[in-house]
């Protein structure tokens, strides 16, 4: 079974076709500055209608994740079991996504700093992301040191 396909719009065009050239990009308003993922016509904040398209650096961090031990669409029977991870881009947007190293889950934390890592499905290029490595041992030790310090107390 082929893997499924996102309904793209002509609002939702210009984000898929930078996938495809290897950049993610997202909207800002012009009105207020906020940003958001997926795309939409207006600002959730301040509904104004006059987006423009940013380029996000490929920086985030987990915000939440479930792991799918079940493939309730037979395109992901092969990839069982496989995360549906929340990430925040560190301009501001939220997307769902899979964080493509993270063992099903086992590895992800909440705050798990996350790069940008386009792959390809076919047709489609699907922003997708994995954890940040070295980025993440110097979270360890200052998480660690913080913990230390306050069961001392
Ligand atoms: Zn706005």
């Amino acid at each position: 079974m082929s893997f499924p396909s996102p309904d793209i719009t002509p609002i939702s065009a210009p984000y898929w076709d930078a996938l495809k050239a290897g950049r993610l990009l997202f909207q800002r308003c012009r009105q207020c500055n906020h940003c958001w993922l997926p795309a939409r016509e207006a600002c959730p904040q301040c509904l104004s209608a006059d987006p423009v398209w940013d380029e996000a650096s490929g920086r985030g961090v987990v915000v939440s994740w479930v792991v799918y031990h079940v493939a309730y669409n037979e395109a992901f029977k092969s990839r069982i079991p496989y995360d549906v991870t929340l990430v925040r881009l560190e301009e501001g947007p939220q997307l769902l996504t899979n964080v493509v190293d993270s063992e099903a889950g086992r590895r992800l934390e909440i705050g798990a700093p996350v790069r940008l890592k386009i792959e390809r499905e076919g047709e489609l290029a699907l922003a997708r992301f994995s954890l940040d490595a070295a980025h993440a041992d110097s979270n360890n030790r200052n998480n660690n040191s913080r913990i230390a310090g306050a069961t001392s107390v």
